[in-house]
């Protein structure tokens, strides 16, 4: 070139290159922005949104209704007793006036370990074993699990028992409607009709089976009170003057009463089960509605 367009040519070249050099700068500046302001958007935390939290897990209904029924018989005085799972038979049977050839030990089917040992089908041997090592005045009650050869809808080979006993002084059969009542008012609901139908437990006399007014139909019969309107709710009667005389207690000097009831039993008519063996088949969706 000549010299004076040289001198044209390269101002030209100098702008040209200041242009680039501004408009990359600018382009580079625009990027790094971009880049911060969306690393930003991925890391922001929202402190208003509410946690996640971990789940949290509650008592079997099972369990629920035994703390239940223990709470209402210690609101009344009861205090709470417990005893061996594997059980001699003495204490099973013989004590509760149950001799080895009585027809009784039919109606209820063991499980034995040994001829002497078996794995107790009632929680009564725990009242023997209290009676044995205390004096009246007696009010326990003793909750636990109990063993017996039998499976279906309404039958557990394993499954709770409370068992409740009062000896004193002037202990009469109005004692124990009274404590019953108040017991099933409590559980049930104050309207809760009971009523009394004469029975046989080898160990009271004279005994009664208890049954509510049916808490589905009120009384007009339906599938569940198989039409009757009533639902057997409890066993009880008058201790038997020979448990005493195993004891060492004096028939003459002291009366008592004493009732059983199921626990599964319990939990199925307040919350309108009808299979005994969802309580024991651990499925979370049955188990997380309670
Ligand atoms: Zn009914």
């Amino acid at each position: 070139m000549k010299p004076e367009e040289r001198r044209r040519v390269g101002r030209l070249a100098n702008d040209l290159k200041q242009r680039v050099e501004n408009k990359l700068e600018e382009k580079a500046a625009e990027i790094r922005g971009r880049s911060l302001d969306s690393r930003a958007a991925q890391v922001a935390i929202d402190v208003s949104l509410p946690g996640r939290r971990a789940p949290r897990g509650h008592r079997h209904p099972l369990t629920q209704t035994l703390q239940d029924l223990v709470d209402i018989f210690r609101g009344m005085g009861f205090k709470v007793v417990e005893g061996p799972e594997v059980e001699l038979d003495y204490y099973n049977f013989e004590a509760l006036n149950i001799p080895r050839d009585h027809p009784a030990r039919d109606m209820q089917d063991t499980f034995y370990v040994t001829d002497d040992v078996v794995l107790r089908t009632q929680t009564s041997p725990v009242q023997v074993r209290t009676m044995e090592s205390e004096s009246p005045p007696i009010r326990i009650i003793s909750p636990g699990k109990v063993y017996r050869h039998d499976a279906d809808v309404t039958h557990s080979p394993m499954f709770f028992q409370i068992e409740g006993l009062m000896v004193d002084r002037d202990v009469s059969f109005s004692d124990l409607r009274g404590v019953l009542e108040a017991f099933l008012h409590e559980f049930f609901g104050p309207e809760t009709e009971m009523r009394f139908r004469p029975s046989f437990f080898p160990f009271t006399e004279p005994s009664a089976e208890v049954d509510i007014r049916c808490l589905i139909c009120r009384g007009s019969g339906c599938r569940v009170c198989s039409g009757s309107g009533w639902l057997e709710v409890l066993g009880a009667g008058m201790v038997d003057p020979a448990v005493f005389r195993f004891v060492g207690y004096d028939p003459e000097e002291v009366q008592g009463f004493a009732f059983g009831l199921g626990v599964e039993r319990m939990a199925m008519l307040r919350h309108g089960i009808d299979d005994i063996r969802l309580f024991y088949e651990n499925d979370l969706r049955f188990l997380s509605q309670f």
